[in-house]
């Protein structure tokens, strides 16, 4: 019996979307199953359509594999740009911090942005928000809403389905009524990679993320003052960060900016903290003044569209790109808390390659992950086909 499609992906956030549309081109034949679809823009189980959005590497090692997806990304990202100035943009960043640490000044990324030039405060020269040192460069602003959505049309387009189905277990994926039977499952499900019974990864977390999506035309400059941004709760008689702030502006006619914001471990709340939304906006106002357009004289005008919540799908020692062996079918190792439709006919060796836990890099992970995830699956699927013909 010849199965009808090579793969099934896992969700269709911005990873599992982008590695769909690279399988594609490869040749293979993909489908994809979510329980959250790529338009889903409001579902909050969601990460991709709450990003930001924009590419500025968290990397501090440039030889780490998420440097490495950071740098295709931003390579490719300039042909989005070219071809959809709605999605993508290219625009100046400022990064501003004020307490000199070791290494802020030896970025990895230094030479792959444009018009990189280290800062540092003088009466005749302030800083954005008054502070003392920072970077400034030339980087990719992103519409995450509407850049996940185009992906969830391109792949359809490419003739790839994508099936509305919440799965239980891992198993489930290789044998689903839609799809019929495969032996190569892709997980990308996120933050599902937590409980989903067969993965049960205890290094997820969510970190939830508080922002401020508002309207500011004149803004098209990107602010990052995220100094101490994920440093988690203080210890005792430690002393806390200055308060973090960034400013995001999206691309499109909207003339809209997101202004976050915040990093909370384990915290799953999706109600938007009206405190936090007000020192977000003061702290944002210290950066920009002009978010509060030209007449504006304080953050109160500043012209608030909505408040938002998204939870990011980290994991304690970065995200997770394996290729793992393992075995579905048959009814002996039953643990008695899978879905009856686990049962996959006799016991037969299949593969997962899991794709998740990007945490607050999805985005600009995503191209360069999907071409490692690509080569991975494709070494899987090749070695499947030689072991058959043996
Ligand atoms: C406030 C905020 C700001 C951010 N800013 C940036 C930024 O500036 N730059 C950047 O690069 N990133 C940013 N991110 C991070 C980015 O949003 C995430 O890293 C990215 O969206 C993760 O994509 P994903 O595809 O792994 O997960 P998701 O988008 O969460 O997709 C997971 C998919 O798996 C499906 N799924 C999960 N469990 C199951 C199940 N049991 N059965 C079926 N389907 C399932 C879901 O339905 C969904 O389709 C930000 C995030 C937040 C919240």
């Amino acid at each position: 019996m010849t199965n009808k499609y090579d793969v099934v992906i896992l969700g269709s956030g911005v990873i599992g979307l982008s590695i769909a549309r690279e399988l594609h081109g490869k040749g293979l034949k993909v489908a994809i199953v979510a329980k959250d679809l790529p338009e889903d823009s409001n579902s909050f189980g969601f990460a991709s359509p709450w990003a930001g959005c924009n590419w500025h590497s968290f990397e501090t090692d440039g030889n780490a594999p998420a440097a490495q997806w950071d740098a295709i990304t931003f390579r490719r990202l300039a042909e989005l740009a070219k071809e959809h100035p709605e999605l993508c943009e290219r625009i100046p960043f400022y990064t501003v911090w004020q307490n000199e640490k070791k290494g802020d000044n030896e970025l990895w990324f230094k030479d792959l942005v444009g018009d990189f030039h280290k800062l540092e405060a003088s009466p005749s020269n302030p800083l954005p928000g008054n502070m003392s040192f920072g970077h400034t460069f030339s980087s990719y602003i992103l519409h995450a809403p509407a850049y996940t959505a185009h992906l969830g049309s391109i792949v359809r387009s490419l003739g790839i389905p994508i099936y509305r189905h919440r799965l239980s277990s891992l198993d489930e994926a290789y044998n689903l009524p839609e799809i019929g039977r495969v032996d190569l499952v892709i997980n990308a499900s996120g933050l599902g990679a937590k409980s989903l019974i067969g993965v049960e990864d205890e290094k997820v977390y969510p970190a939830r993320g508080q922002t401020v999506l508002v309207r500011a035309p004149e803004v098209k400059t990107c602010y990052m003052h995220v100094e101490g941004f994920m440093a988690g709760p203080l210890k005792p008689g430690e002393k806390p960060p200055p308060e973090p702030a960034y400013i995001i502006p999206r691309p499109g006619p909207e003339g809209h900016v997101i202004l976050g914001g915040t990093y909370i471990k384990d915290d799953y709340s999706s109600l938007p903290s009206i405190p936090e939304a007000e020192r977000i906006l003061k702290a944002c106002y210290n950066l920009c003044p002009a978010l509060a357009g030209p007449n504006g004289k304080s953050w109160k005008d500043i012209e608030v569209v909505s408040h938002n919540v998204g939870l990011r799908p980290a994991r304690e020692g970065g995200a997770r790109l394996e290729l793992v062996h393992r075995e579905v079918g048959g009814l002996t190792e039953r643990r008695g808390i899978e879905p009856k439709s686990d049962s996959q006919g006799p016991r037969r060796k299949v593969g997962v390659l899991h794709a998740y836990g990007v945490g607050s890099a999805g985005f600009q992970n995503s191209l360069g992950l999907a071409e490692k995830a690509t080569q991975l699956a494709l070494g899987y699927v090749k070695s499947q086909k030689t072991r058959a013909k043996l």
